[in-house]
């Protein structure tokens, strides 16, 4: 029984972990996948934030063209001004005005080329000399004094008369860029450039400042573009960096370059950063944005939740099983159960005995009734109480039990008399058997009572003659009737 009980336990433990590690993978699969399509979606809104921003100073651009192009007086004095120096300073005095107000949005370069591609005018904003002490610390130095940004050009074709006189050029620095995307989205923006852009120089509007970057030794900030000016905001993005370096050294240098984005843990904060490939005709590096972001922290505490709650609710279900099977089979056992000796019963004895034929049957090897009763169990009782004779009946059935093997059943068949039913076992040795058990009741020290005896009645079941177990009973008990008549505390053989 216990052996049993320990087995089913196990059980449950095995079914219990293998559930919950299925379950449990489940959630971390399906966390991941959760995961992913986050990021996946942190990858479009950024593109679209950069767009969207993008577009909107191309509009603006494109408005300032429009004007110029049906300036009649600008486009004569434009026509004028590629050969005649008075008409270039007029055509100076006539954009001037014009690229103040485009200043105000940030435009800060204006060019008008000719239909061939060289510049006839030039108008940028101012660069301090602050810019230019900085530049001295930088690995690229600014001799020419003209713009050491990286920009975003807008263009487009002046006609006049249907004929092609210039090329409207005007453009925004990605620094402009980046920081009206940082005032118009929470987080932070920055970019970084890829040396091989640097090396080609591929923009033509002088040298620029850069500074190598935290994130891959490869990739340059812009020296003017801060991403913070607060040291603690500092802090923090150079944690991220240094935290992501390595996750992120492979994506960065793939070609052609990916969008990507991956999430990580600072201080207890999660963040998303989001890296867009930025290219003009050849890619220049990559707009990143740094996200706070409480989603994912959610998306994590989902899964222990669910983790937890399933692995909770796992074991209540198991529990609630084992319980059910565990009450079913106590009462199963109590069925077939005599309280009192704990020994199967009758009706138990005509479950277990058919199969018992069978088997015999099978195997042309007999088994045997062995039926006992304890002798003047009336007096012991009426001398010494029930509860001594309750004492003497657990006595014998527990002494019984332990001296018989295993596969031997044992039943209380009624008051003092009991039943051994011992497979694959003939009359001869039954009788030895009975013999020994005899012995063992006889030779035990029953408290203040001393001796018990009892007298046994043997008889052998053979499946080639007997049909019917009521017989072989009826014999046994004939027996034991015998063993009582001649003198009690003996062992009589069926005749
Ligand atoms: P004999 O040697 O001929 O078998 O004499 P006996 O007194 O044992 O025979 P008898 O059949 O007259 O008495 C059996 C007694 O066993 C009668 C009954 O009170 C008692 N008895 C039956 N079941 C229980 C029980 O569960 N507990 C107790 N204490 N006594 C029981
Ligand atoms: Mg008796
Ligand atoms: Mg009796």
């Amino acid at each position: 029984m216990i052996k049993n009980r320990v087995i089913k336990i196990v059980f449950f433990i095995i079914v219990y972990l293998t559930l919950s590690a299925i379950l449990s993978y489940y959630f971390y699969v399906d966390k991941n996948a959760r995961i992913k399509l986050y990021l996946t979606q942190s990858i479009q809104k950024l593109s679209s934030e950069y767009k969207a921003t993008k577009n909107a100073y191309e509009m603006l651009a494109n408005f300032f063209h429009d004007e110029l192009a049906k300036d009649q007086q600008f486009l004569q004095t434009l026509l004028k001004a590629r050969s005649e120096q008075k008409a270039l300073q007029k055509l100076f005095q006539l954009l001037q005005p014009k690229f103040a107000i485009l200043q105000k949005y940030s435009i800060n370069y204006l060019t008008i080329n000719d239909p061939v591609g060289n510049p006839i005018i030039t108008l940028q904003k101012k660069i301090t000399t602050k810019t230019l002490i900085k530049s001295k610390k930088s690995i690229f130095t600014n001799k020419k004094e003209s713009a050491n940004e990286l920009l975003i050009e807008f263009s487009k074709p002046l006609y006049y008369n249907h004929t092609l006189i210039g090329v409207y050029k005007s453009a925004i620095s990605y620094n402009v860029l980046r920081q009206k995307l940082q005032e118009l989205f929470k987080g932070y923006y920055a970019y970084i450039i890829n040396e091989k852009f640097i090396n080609n120089k591929v923009f033509g509007y002088g040298n620029y400042l850069f500074v190598q970057s935290d994130l891959h030794p490869q990739f340059y900030y812009e020296q003017n573009a801060q991403i913070t000016t607060d040291p603690r905001e500092k802090e923090i993005i150079h944690a991220i960096n240094l935290r992501i370096e390595e996750q992120v050294a492979k994506a960065l240098t793939q070609e052609p370059p990916q969008s990507f984005a991956l999430s990580t843990k600072v201080d207890g904060t999660y963040y998303t950063i989001t890296f867009l490939p930025i290219k003009t005709t050849k890619p220049i590096g990559y707009l990143i944005s740094y996200k706070r972001d409480n989603n994912l922290a959610l998306f994590s505490t989902t899964f222990w939740q669910n983790t937890i709650l399933a692995n909770l609710a796992l074991l209540l279900i198991l529990a609630f099983i084992y319980h059910i099977l565990e009450t079913k089979s106590r009462f199963e056992n109590m069925a077939v159960t005599d309280k009192l000796t704990k020994l199967y019963n009758r009706h138990k004895f005509y479950l277990t005995v058919p199969p018992e034929i069978n088997r015999a049957k099978r195997s042309g090897k007999p088994f045997s009734i062995i039926l006992f009763d304890i002798d003047k169990f009336k007096q012991i009782n009426d001398r010494y109480g029930h509860n001594t004779g309750d004492y003497i009946l657990k006595t014998v059935a527990q002494l019984v039990r332990s001296n018989v093997r295993s596969y031997d059943s044992i039943f209380r068949w009624g008051g003092e008399e009991f039943l051994i039913l011992a497979p694959e076992t003939n009359a001869k040795q039954a009788m030895q058997l009975a013999e020994k058990i005899r012995k063992i009741i006889e030779s035990h020290s029953f408290d203040i009572l001393g001796q018990v005896t009892i007298s046994v009645g043997v008889a052998e079941f053979n499946p080639q003659t007997d049909a019917n177990i009521d017989r072989t009973i009826k014999r046994a008990d004939n027996a034991l009737y015998v063993a009582k008549k001649e003198g009690r505390n003996r062992v009589a053989l069926a005749s």
